[in-house]
């Protein structure tokens, strides 16, 4: 079968690769649609730490149920599913405290072991969760990432009336901004500094856009919030320049949620964090959201076709892979259509 691998750092092709079998315990899932994320373009270029090579790789991504290992007796063959990529073992610290996405041995689909640039791919049982009907393949090729933005926005611990602002228009700002309205938070303040990305948030229910390159990003916050400051900011640009700044934004008693993967450090401000008792948080990959985000899908509080940019066969993924390195822009989710 094909598949889309990755040899070694800026080395990738189509691969013909064997069949791969349901393991014990697993499921094989033939996949339809995989999702292309900014975090596929870091283990392309090598800028995964924990990544080995080769590597199918793909963790956003929906298919059917084409058979099942022994022991499993919960998910059935011709099953409509998408695969939760968090794989965690269940007894190191953070497991035994609820928090299985930053398991000490924590293993992620696409990044560890083959995700889902591949017709089929075998995947621990419980980690697929089935679709309700009428939600999409497509779609459910789309809820990984906003199981993303679900998991920061808990750890932010949004209140009612609090508003929240969004830093960077990419993909994952626009999936935090669809989840934080979908639970309710109304006033949402987005910034970035390309315009149709701005554009495309306003229409996606952004209550304020701010070009960081033409606006003075601190004196429309401080107008806006009649000097307040921020009280909830999603970093979703992951600049780690910009974090002095955003501790600037922040309201006295704010929570600011970071998602960056970048080991370059930054200027935090001490007095800045204690001055305002500011609540810094980190969000990894996602906490058992995905029942959370497939019933916002299923009940169409989500828009997520809205960020589909692009569809293309698998056979064109060296080509999307191109493209998103040299012209990002004019890109949003580029969904990779495989089985279908
Ligand atoms: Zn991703
Ligand atoms: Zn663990």
């Amino acid at each position: 079968m094909q598949a889309f691998q990755v040899r070694a750092a800026h080395d990738y092709h189509l691969a013909e690769i064997e069949l791969p079998q349901a393991a014990p315990g697993e499921v094989l899932v033939r996949v339809a649609f995989a999702g292309i994320c900014g975090s596929d373009m870091h283990i392309i270029h090598g800028d995964n730490a924990f990544v080995r090579f080769p590597r199918i790789t793909g963790h956003e991504f929906a298919g059917i149920v084409e058979a099942v290992g022994d022991g499993v007796d919960d998910v059935a063959i011709g099953e409509r599913v998408c695969i939760d990529p968090v794989i965690n073992c269940g007894e190191c610290y953070p497991c035994r405290i609820g928090r299985p996405n930053v398991c000490t041995a924590l293993e992620v689909i696409g990044v560890h072991r083959n995700g889902g640039f591949e017709e089929q791919v075998s995947v621990p049982a419980g980690n697929v969760h089935r679709l309700p009907e009428g939600l999409g393949l497509d779609a459910a090729a789309l809820v990984e990432p906003y199981t993303i933005a679900a998991n920061v926005l808990e750890r932010m611990q949004p209140l009612p009336d609090d508003r929240l602002m969004i830093f960077g228009a990419g993909v994952i700002g626009l999936t935090i901004l669809q989840v934080a309205k979908a639970q309710g938070i109304d006033d949402i303040t987005v910034s970035d500094v390309i315009d149709t990305r701005l554009e495309t948030a306003r229409e996606l229910g952004a209550t304020r856009t701010i070009n960081g390159r033409h606006e003075d990003l601190e004196a429309v916050v401080a107008e806006m919030t009649g000097g307040e400051g921020m009280p909830l900011i999603a970093d979703a640009a992951c600049v780690p320049a910009l974090l002095p700044q955003i501790l600037r934004l922040a309201s006295p008693a704010g929570r600011i949620g970071l998602l960056g993967f970048n080991p370059t450090p930054s200027d935090l401000v001490q007095l800045e964090v204690i001055k305002k008792e500011l609540t810094i948080v980190g969000s990894r990959l996602n906490n058992r959201k995905f029942p959370e985000v497939i019933e916002l899908m299923a009940s169409q509080r989500l828009d997520p076709l809205a960020l589909v940019s692009h569809r293309l066969p698998l056979a064109e993924m060296p080509g999307a892979i191109d493209m998103l390195d040299h012209h990002p822009e004019k890109a949003r989710k580029v969904l990779i259509r495989i089985g279908t």
